[in-house]
């Protein structure tokens, strides 16, 4: 009776959890995810000596060099301690909007503009496609991703978890789908993801027309050229009236969210992967808005594993304690991003059970 009781606690208890969308459950099939609240290049490298054994071979990082405008992206300063220990490269793709992260050469000089002076940048997509079939996905059969990424052996997803307009969130799943892939392979995965205008909250200020990488945009009233919108979701962070929002086609939304795992699968099986979430400067807006919104919670700390299903619940839990809710990007965004994570179990890449190791204590 006493056992019977206590398994009925234990379903309860099960069932809590899941209700509140909190992945966090320490048991033995929990994958380990490391935490510091040392957010500084010290912090990075005691991290990384719990998952280092990880790493082989030729190494790239993976980072996110920031938009012009933007000053969330992860400073340069935080990778470079552990860039330089691992005689590393710094790997990127070019975007598929206008700016300066659209061509190499730009590409690069933004990143040194930005203080990625350290290591040689290698921008993957500019050796060709590398066409990589996607084993049980639904959207998508092949992901185009940057031929170059086979002169590594290992790959380190260096990311900045913070918000995304059109995914809730962007962490390691999408540094590694959208930041490897090469611009086809952007535009596919962000095809037919159009977002909503609403005039009568618009005060035609002009910014989602600045931020707008497709020319997409006209006021007065507002509106958006289907025609041109290439559905990256900036303008959705950028406006700060709520005149652009994700639309209610709830099929659109898990229908990108769920192309992003799909497109990151053959990615990770491909490699050595070793993921990072750096959990600072969550504003809600992407790396690439060149006018992102402010942070919504104070700086949290830096996650490292080798499952990256795990780190992202456990990135995910973390920012939703400190915004005091379960899901604080659907809260900042109106977009739940939990279908990555949940998609990405389904699909077999990691585990949303997850034990949190503080590596302070
Ligand atoms: S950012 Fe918002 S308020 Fe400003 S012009 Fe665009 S839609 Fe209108
Ligand atoms: S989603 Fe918004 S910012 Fe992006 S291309 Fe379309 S209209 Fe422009």
């Amino acid at each position: 009776m006493a056992i019977k009781k206590a398994y009925l606690l234990l379903l309860i208890l099960g069932f809590m959890l899941v209700g509140n969308k909190s992945y966090s459950q320490a048991d033995k099939e929990s994958s380990v995810v490391y935490f510091t609240e040392d957010i500084s290049p010290d912090g990075v490298m005691k991290i990384f000596q719990h998952v280092k054994d990880h790493v082989k071979g030729n190494v790239g990082i993976k980072v996110h060099f920031g938009e012009d405008g933007n000053e969330y992206f992860v400073p340069a300063t935080m990778v470079e301690p552990l860039c330089k220990a691992l005689n590393a490269t710094l790997v990127e793709t070019n975007v598929a909007y206008r700016g300066r992260r659209s061509q190499t050469a730009t590409h690069i000089e933004l990143a040194r503009d930005h203080g990625f002076t350290f290591a040689p940048i290698d921008i993957l997509d500019e050796g060709g496609i590398l066409s990589l079939p996607i084993k049980g996905g639904t959207h998508f059969k092949t992901a185009l991703i940057g031929k170059n990424i086979e002169k590594y052996e290992t790959i380190v997803y260096f990311t900045h978890f913070k918000g995304h307009g059109s995914a809730g969130f962007g962490g390691c799943i999408k540094n590694v789908s959208m930041g490897m892939a090469v611009p086809q392979g952007k535009r596919a995965m962000h095809f037919n993801n159009f977002p909503k205008p609403d005039s009568s909250k618009c005060i035609a200020c002009g910014d989602c027309v600045r931020d707008c990488p497709a020319n997409a945009i006209t006021l007065n009233p507002l509106k958006i050229n289907k025609e041109k919108c290439i559905g990256c979701g900036k303008c959705i962070s950028t406006c700060h009236n709520g005149a652009i929002s994700k639309p209610d086609d709830e099929e659109q939304t898990k229908r990108f969210l769920e192309g992003l795992v799909e497109y990151a699968k053959p990615v990770v099986e491909l490699k050595n992967s070793v993921f990072f979430n750096i959990v600072i400067n969550v504003s809600p807006s992407c790396d690439c808005s060149g006018n992102p919104k402010t942070p919504f919670v104070p700086n949290i700390g830096i996650l490292a594993s080798t499952d990256i299903v795990a780190i992202e619940a456990a990135a995910h839990d973390l920012v939703d304690k400190a915004h005091h809710c379960n899901d604080a990007f659907l809260k900042v965004n109106s977009v739940s991003g939990k279908r990555q994570i949940e998609y990405a179990y389904q699909l077999g890449m990691g585990n949303m059970k997850y034990k949190l190791v503080n590596i302070d204590k």
